[in-house]
């Protein structure tokens, strides 16, 4: 019998380097595969002549799970790579589907979770607090789920003033549905609702933008961009002239303290 093998997902970070944290860094410097999205990889920079680098394209996650455990139960010490944090709208839940559907021997592998910076909190940082309050995440693909699912959930958070983190907003494949998202918002909160368009945080083209939600639209976004749409209570703090304003949830209803 080969040597115990080992998987870890490891969460790289919204993308400066400097939000990587240590013990992903010492996952990655131990691993002898590391398997990703190419993009992903790239971070990385050069790997040592004894790592192997498996690069693949962004949408066969559960191929690309697969092939972890299978080099993982040959004895590798497997590490898969994810943007943000490895378990929000990424390949953990990839590598757990494919446990579950997979060769028995693989849930009696090694399998670890390594935590990362996910995007809603790097983009939260950079705007002030809108996160001080409740608050949930929505993915607004509907390539895994149906769109009818999607705007039920969106209409229940608006209706339960949850501040609402939409990640993954928009794409070429899904022009509108970002422009609905919004349209339904509308529908629940006041149009001075500031809505933060935070694309590329921590990144060299990072940019944020503050807006109410009257004037929030679907242009506003990419693939790169997380959207946070404020609560009731959602405020902005205006700073001078030029300047963006401070986006902050204040934590009690009500001002009091
Ligand atoms: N696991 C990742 C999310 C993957 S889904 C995480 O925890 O962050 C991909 C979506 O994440 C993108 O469409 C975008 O909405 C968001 N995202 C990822 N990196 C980002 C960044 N640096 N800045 C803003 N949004 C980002």
């Amino acid at each position: 019998m080969s040597a115990p093998g080992r998987l870890v997902i490891v969460g790289l970070g919204p993308g400066e380097p400097h939000w990587l944290t240590p013990a992903a860094r010492a996952a990655l410097d131990g691993a002898s595969d590391l398997i990703g999205y190419g993009p992903y990889l790239d971070r990385l920079g050069d790997l040592r002549p004894d790592q192997r680098r498996h690069a693949s394209d962004n949408r066969v996650e559960l191929e690309r799970a697969r092939h972890a455990l299978t080099l993982a139960a040959e004895g590798r010490r497997v590490v898969v790579v994810s943007g943000g944090d490895p378990g929000v709208f990424a390949m953990a839940a990839a590598v757990f589907e494919a446990v579950e559907g997979g060769d028995p021997a693989w849930a009696g592998l090694d399998i670890h979770v390594e935590p990362g910076v996910t995007a809603m909190l790097a983009a939260a940082a950079r705007a002030g607090a809108p996160l001080g309050g409740d608050f949930c995440a929505i993915s607004l693909s509907d390539n895994l789920k149906p769109w009818e699912v999607l705007e039920k959930r969106l209409a229940a958070a608006l209706s339960a003033d949850f501040v609402i983190c939409l990640y993954n907003p928009i794409s070429r494949a899904r022009p509108w549905q970002l422009g609905r998202a919004l349209a339904i918002a509308r529908e629940h909160r006041a149009p001075e609702t500031p809505v933060i368009f935070a694309r590329a945080v921590g990144r060299a083209d990072e940019k944020l933008t503050v807006v109410p939600l009257a004037e929030a639209a679907g242009g506003l976004a990419d693939m790169a961009t997380l959207v946070i749409i404020g609560a009731s209570t959602t405020r902005c703090v205006l700073r001078p002239a030029g300047e963006r304003p401070w986006v902050y949830t204040p934590r009690s209803y009500g001002g009091g303290r």
